[in-house]
């Protein structure tokens, strides 16, 4: 790996502002999925170090609450400008380990340091109420304070934006963060943690520890000093971190699991269709928890709808994503090659037909992008999450039909539709039960927008005013004898 800066890419943790190794010098292997090469090592660690870095974040957390918020500001800044200026080799880190292609993977780059430098300004702007009073001689007074130390747990599909989306906002608030990436891409977290400390992130308030998963998380959930649990990743481990929390009441975040609906209705702009499902389903190969995983389509539109979106998916390219031009890179893992295959299996089992696509090419983790036809509720795409490169076409020809069956799911991150109706645009997004409606837009991420879900897709929001807030806790004093 070709850097600017070598001293980027890390093979130690960050504790309590030291770089350190496993006692044993036990690791865990960091792989290229794009050709199954060895990247680098990263300490295997566990329960003890969690808990000195627990120890520290407790230490280092009172004297940054205590700063003024400009004083936070001010470091949050210099963390920011500091991301962008490593673009390029935070860029080339993130694509080694995770395998999106470079000009993804710079573009994360600068969705991971927009939410820095809006955390940065939102520092200043934890504002409280005075409240008119009950009683004469008293003063209802609300503050906002820090919650306190964080645990953080972030998977592996946004190595950088997963990150800074909660650090920003919780140091923003003056809170520290213990954070635990995902194993596959723990070298973007590292990179990140080795700019927070020249950015002058205190010692302590911040500490990056990769290594056993269970044990890890399992410090994290059961000490007092972790207030609140901020966590991305599967619906199931979100449910087993919420039930590891409840011994000591944490304030929990989970971004979990989706399985969006995209609808194009009969009045939709098609080109700008297409392209909204281009991004929402092929962004990162399919793997983004708010990709379209049930395209419905008009009966109307659906054959033209079809046939454009085969012409487009015929265009993109597959290859490594240091190779220019490729607009999908691989899949994480052997395992999610596996389950996208599952789905395909299965729906064309059931009687789908595939439109377009191209056997995947064995002992690899590419899988190139397919189009499915005649889709129906029975098949397991219709329930579970893809997580891959497969636009499945369902078709309808009801509005109220189509939005019940679009609710229809345990999931409710993201939901899309494409009408020049004002009226069917309220529509779906007041009856759509998701925490984000993308009308007429297929990319909706954005640090200045709540990202979040409701049912099983989990609690609380990310970016935005609201992202600040879920690291803040309202204090009341009631002022009184005035
Ligand atoms: P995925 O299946 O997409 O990898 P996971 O939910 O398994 O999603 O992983 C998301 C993050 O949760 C990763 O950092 C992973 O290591 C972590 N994780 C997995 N299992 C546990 C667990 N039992 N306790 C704490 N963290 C876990």
């Amino acid at each position: 790996m070709k850097l600017n800066d070598p001293q980027l890419l890390k093979q130690a943790c960050y504790v309590a502002g030291n770089w350190v190794t496993a006692i044993d010098d036990a690791c865990s292997s960091v792989t290229n999925p794009s050709t199954g090469e060895l990247i680098a090592t990263v300490p295997a660690l566990g329960k003890q170090e969690t808990s000195s870095a627990i120890h520290a974040a407790d230490k280092a957390q009172g004297d940054w609450a205590a700063r003024t918020a400009k004083e936070r500001a001010t470091v949050l800044r210099r963390w920011y400008e500091l991301i962008v200026e490593n673009t390029e080799d935070l860029a080339t880190i993130l694509t080694s380990e995770q395998g999106k292609p470079l000009a993804e993977a710079k573009g994360e780059i600068t969705y991971a340091a927009s939410f820095v430098e809006w955390y940065a300004e939102e520092a200043k702007r934890a504002y409280g109420e005075l409240i008119p009073s009950h009683k004469p001689d008293a003063r209802i007074l609300v503050s906002k304070q820090p919650i306190g130390v964080v645990g953080a747990i972030t998977p592996w599909n946004f190595p950088a934006a997963m990150i800074t989306r909660k650090c920003g906002p919780a140091f923003a608030a003056g809170c520290a963060v213990v954070l635990k990436p995902a194993p596959d891409t723990p070298l973007t977290a590292l990179a990140l943690a080795e700019l927070a400390g020249r950015a002058g992130i205190p010692a302590g308030l911040f500490s990056v520890i990769t290594g056993d998963a269970v044990a890890i998380g399992g410090a994290l959930t059961e000490s007092p000093t972790v207030k609140k649990i901020s966590f991305t990743g599967s619906t199931g481990v979100g449910k087993l971190l919420m039930s590891q929390s409840a011994d000591t009441v944490k304030k929990l975040a989970l971004e979990l699991g989706g399985n969006a609906p995209f609808i194009v209705c009969d009045d939709a702009d098609l080109d700008k269709a297409i392209d909204g499902v281009m991004i929402a389903k092929f962004r990162n190969a399919g793997q983004t928890c708010i990709c379209a995983n049930r395209i419905y389509v008009h009966n109307s539109i659906y054959d033209e709808f079809a046939a454009k979106l085969v012409d487009r998916v015929k265009a993109l390219k597959v290859a490594d994503g240091f190779e220019p031009g490729a607009n999908l890179g691989p899949l994480i893992n052997a395992a999610a090659v596996e389950k996208v295959q599952a789905h395909v299996d299965d729906a064309q089992a059931k009687g789908a037909k595939l439109a377009y696509g191209e056997p995947q090419p064995e002992g690899t983790h590419f899988f190139p992008p397919q189009v499915l036809t005649e889709m129906d509720d029975t098949m397991r795409i219709a329930t579970e999450e893809t997580f891959g490169p497969v636009a499945a076409l369902f078709r309808f020809s009801d509005d109220a039909d189509v939005i019940r069956r679009a609710n229809h799911t345990s999931s409710g991150l993201a939901a899309y539709a494409y009408t020049q109706s004002l009226s069917r645009a309220f529509k779906f997004s007041e009856a759509l039960e998701y925490g984000m409606v993308g009308i007429n837009e297929g990319l909706i991420s954005t640090e200045a927008a709540p990202f979040g879900g409701v049912k099983e897709s989990g609690l609380g929001r990310e970016g935005a005013r609201q992202g600040m807030e879920d690291f803040l806790e309202t204090k009341y004093t009631l002022m009184g004898g005035l």
